[in-house]
């Protein structure tokens, strides 16, 4: 099949104009009857590399997935572009089975997706169907070296030896080579093509915080952020909780989602996550496995996560629609400390603790993060991303002897038995009630660092300890201990290199209240609703109608015809036919109404203007009286003369000046600035006169149109 033929089939039935990375050669692949393994990263488009060859190849395809509650989203959205699809799982009866599979037999079906502990329903009707392809989403569910392990996944093998000559496509996000090659053996793939898609994912920014203040930094971050869906992970049950109820107190709908919660609750929270109906979900890990939501703009860590695998995952849940999407990291010692409790006291403690050492290398970082992310999964980077805090903000670093020596002899002077919260008051010279009631303002160094502030001090400290020079005794009341480094820079003269510490800037409550009320009137968010309506009536998740990628179009593009509709990316034959009335109706609808508010607000300021003057007052008198200048009233006037109110313009402009005017406007081009005239006239005609005269013209020009 060439090149122009699967393009052609992708924007039909996708509505896609172009193949992200891989896709295209994974296809022929597929189409040439070869076994194939695919990775590409979450988000990397893998369904396509299925779907698409379903529709080309005679038979039925069946997918094997291990998500019941994904296949769901999946055929509904095969549906909505107008492929005949369905699913066989243990959540129907068997009555429902039957009927599909009753219907696989008719060949009603191009694809039908399947659990594999289901797939013993399909061995009766296995001889009389023509089984094209056999797709094996999740692949390294099989595989126990990877992280997601499924015992039901260990008897797909036997596919292959049922059906030889049928090639077996197997997908994961997994890149590891054990994984890989458990995947083949088990699967018994022949000699298949690897395709490994570059992990890297441009639209998601990468930014690590101090975890100081941290749900005052969310609580900013999201309210700037109106109606964008994200998640935050969280390390505990209880935490997600927490937060949730913080959030909601400021009027952000978030939810709660953990393991401990009763399935109902939880099914009902991702759905309405999904349906746009819930803005933020916090959670632990339980939570984005199953779902495949497209528009999820933001993922915050609360928590340092346990390895870059698990943070590489869950990252990539945001921005699947290839949009930009935020990532945000908040990074804690505490966090490192129960983490590594938790690590030692584990499965396989070395590889666990080493894999956690490598998180808290990359959340550390100096040097830009997205190369540090590539090279964890074996992809070597030249260019640095400049879509991370790094690229954004390098580090400068600067000789920080001095201050080093400070706080490390101010930890000395406490005997080495304060948290850093009170050696950053002693540095600073705090008069507070704790200091005084232990005398510290008695000791030597007592405020000598009262020239930096608070934050920067605890940046400062958090930077030597990092660096090695003090640790903190997380059993001992945190306090902040010396290690013998320490004394290499009290007194053998080692000098310390520092970074400036970067403070984020968080938005003043004007600028977010602007943004929200932006947010509100754009035609974005109108096209959102209408599709969150659609989504409801159909009972599907409102991006399974159009992704957000293809409602920005909308909003750039405005298509107000068929063809114009069909452009947009996303937009295939069966969604044009669906949806593109409604659509193009709410954008011409969305135009109209503009230009009325826009209008409607004239006219009260305009009727104002009439008022007065209809009344007898001079523009002068209009003018003092409405404390606007003269030449606003006279533009007022103006306008509304264009607008077909009558009055009478002699008094302003004489039928002689309106003549010279017009005589004006053909010579200087219909210049639109009136100073152009005003030259013309070698400054003897008024700006009024001139603004009068045109608006004359204009009026009579309409009216001949
Ligand atoms: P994965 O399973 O690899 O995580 P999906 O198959 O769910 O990824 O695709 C992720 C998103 O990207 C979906 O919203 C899908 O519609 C979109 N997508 C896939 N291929 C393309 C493409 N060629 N052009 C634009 N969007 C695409
Ligand atoms: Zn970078």
């Amino acid at each position: 099949m060439t090149s122009e033929l699967l393009h052609a089939k992708l924007k039909e039935n996708f509505g896609f104009e172009k193949f992200r990375p891989n896709q295209e050669t994974i296809i022929t692949t597929v189409l040439s009857g070869q076994d194939t393994l695919a990775i590409m990263p979450t988000g990397g488009g893998k369904s396509i590399c299925f779907q698409l060859p379903a529709l080309v190849l005679p038979g039925i395809t069946i997918v094997i997935s291990p998500l019941i509650a994904l296949m769901k989203d999946q055929v509904d959205s095969l549906k909505t572009n107008g492929i005949a699809a369905c699913y066989i799982n243990s959540s129907q009866t068997s009555e429902e089975q039957q009927y599909y599979i009753d219907n696989l037999r008719s060949n009603t079906f191009k694809l039908v997706y399947i659990a594999p502990e289901s797939l013993s329903y399909l061995d009766n009707a296995f001889n009389e169907l023509t089984i094209s392809l056999i797709a094996i989403d999740e692949a390294h569910c099989i595989s126990a070296w990877g992280h997601d392990f499924r015992p039901a996944y260990t008897n797909l093998g036997y596919l292959k030896n049922r059906f030889p000559s049928t090639p077996v496509l197997a997908l994961t996000a997994t890149a590891d080579k054990a994984t890989r090659t458990d995947i083949t053996k088990q699967l018994n793939l022949k000699n298949p093509k690897t395709f490994v898609a570059s992990f890297d994912r441009k639209n998601l920014s990468l930014e690590v915080r101090p975890a100081l203040d941290r749900v005052k930094q969310i609580i900013d971050f999201v309210e700037n952020k109106p109606n964008e869906s994200g998640i935050i992970y969280c390390l505990s049950r209880k935490t997600t909780e927490e937060l949730a109820e913080k959030l909601q107190k400021k009027g952000i709908t978030a939810k709660a989602y953990h393991a401990g919660l009763d399935n109902k609750l939880r099914a009902k929270t991702q759905d309405e996550f999904i349906n746009d109906d819930c803005q933020v979900v916090c959670a632990t890990i339980a939570f984005g496995m199953g779902i495949d939501k497209s528009n999820v703009r933001w993922v915050i860590h609360y928590n340092l996560p346990k390895n870059i695998e698990g943070y590489y995952q869950e990252i990539g849940r945001a921005g699947r629609d290839g949009l930009p999407a935020e990532t945000v990291l908040f990074e804690s010692y505490a966090d490192v400390i129960q983490l590594q409790k938790f690590a030692s006291e584990g499965l396989n403690s070395d590889i666990q603790l080493a894999k956690l050492d490598r998180m808290k290398q990359y959340a550390d970082a100096l040097s830009c993060r997205r190369k540090i992310l590539l090279s964890y999964f074996g992809e070597l980077v030249k260019e640095n991303c400049g879509n991370c805090d790094i690229c954004k903000n390098p580090p400068t670093f600067f000789d920080g002897t001095i201050l080093a020596q400070k706080a490390l002899s101010a930890i000395t002077r406490l005997q080495e038995s304060e948290p850093l919260a009170v050696i950053v008051d002693f540095l600073r010279g705090s008069k507070n009630a704790y200091i005084y009631e232990k005398n510290y303002q008695e000791l030597k160094t007592y405020g000598i660092g009262a020239d930096i502030s608070w934050y920067d001090w605890n940046q400062y400290l958090i930077q030597l300890i990092n660096l090695g020079y003090c640790e903190i005794a997380f059993h001992q009341h945190n306090k902040i201990l010396l290690t013998p480094f320490a004394k290499k820079v009290l007194f053998e003269g080692e000098k310390v290199k520092l970074t400036t510490v970067i403070k984020k800037v968080i938005d003043k409550n004007e600028i977010k209240q602007e943004k929200a009320k932006a947010v509100k009137n754009s035609l974005f968010e109108t096209l959102r609703k209408l599709r969150h309506a659609i989504a409801q009536e159909e009972d599907v998740p409102a991006y399974v109608i159009f992704s957000d990628a293809a409602l920005r179009q909308m909003e750039i593009l405005r298509p107000m015809s068929d063809d114009e509709f069909l452009a947009v990316e996303g937009v295939g034959k069966a969604k044009l036919e669906k949806y593109g009335s409604e659509f193009i109706n709410a954008i011409i609808q969305f135009h109209k109404n503009k230009s009325v508010v826009k209008k409607g607000k004239k006219e009260s300021t305009y009727d104002k203007t009439l008022e007065l003057f209809q009344n007898g007052l001079s523009i002068e008198e209009i003018a003092g009286q409405r404390n606007l200048g003269e030449t606003t009233i006279v533009s007022h006037l103006a306008k509304l003369y264009v607008d077909g109110n009558d009055f009478d313009l002699s008094q302003f402009v004489s039928d002689e000046e309106i003549v010279a005017i017009e005589k004006a406007q053909i010579e200087l081009e219909n210049p639109t600035a009136l100073r152009p005239y005003f030259e013309h006239f070698e400054e003897k005609m008024s700006y009024d006169k001139i603004r009068f005269g045109l608006a004359f013209l204009e009026r009579k020009h309409q009216t001949i149109q």
